[in-house]
């Protein structure tokens, strides 16, 4: 079993303070593909989601520090190591990198559903170790996510709960949304934010 909270990444972390404009976003369907009934456990498995990376480096270049938040129970189930999740990272920051953006950090939940941790979102602890290590504040930030639990856990920390319609958000229907900025992928996302700040 993982303990809770304690996965730094193994490269520099951009240190924000309170006045930093952060937008946490999910991976996995927002970012990158799903894939279909199965974990990434490789980076060649990691594939971004058009238009995606051009995103994040279009809200870098306004000032936004990105950070993602990410359920990877994948670890827990035995399914992948941190190396190999690790590996994926360096990628998905290098990607990133190459696209002129830049990531201030990740923060990943390790654990199964079972486990009952504070991290697995759509429990806010993801949020709040970005809070405490990075020194930004989450209130009013835009969180991105594709999935109910990311919007549950935005509503949480007091974050404005966007949902995009890639990976499993084409299937949200039938819910409480009215809170919700609902957009069609990342990019639509990213440009209604940044045409509030222009
Ligand atoms: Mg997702
Ligand atoms: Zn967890």
């Amino acid at each position: 079993m993982y303990p809770e909270n304690s996965f730094p990444l193994k490269r520099p972390i951009h240190q924000l303070d309170s006045s930093s404009r952060v937008i946490f976003l999910d991976r996995d369907g927002v970012i990158n593909q799903e894939r279909a009934g199965a974990y990434i456990r490789t980076p060649e498995e990691w594939v971004p989601i058009p238009g995606s990376l051009e995103a994040i480096a279009r809200l870098c270049e306004a000032g936004h520090e990105i950070i993602i938040l990410t359920n990877q129970s994948g670890l827990g189930r035995g399914l992948l190591t941190l190396d190999d999740l690790e590996a994926i990272h360096t990628k998905l920051v290098q990607t990133v990198e190459d696209h002129g953006g830049h990531i201030a950090g990740i923060y990943f939940c390790p654990h199964t559903p079972t486990e009952d941790c504070s991290c697995r979102k759509p429990k806010d602890g993801l949020i709040r170790l970005a809070e405490s290590e990075l020194g930004c504040r989450a209130k009013n930030a835009p969180f991105i996510g594709d999935q109910l639990t990311d919007v549950k856990a935005a509503r949480s920390a007091e974050c404005r709960p966007f949902l995009v319609r890639t990976g499993r958000g084409k299937e949200i229907f039938d819910e409480e949304l009215s809170d919700v900025e609902i957009h069609s992928d990342l990019s639509s996302a990213a440009d209604a934010i940044l045409g509030e700040t222009q």
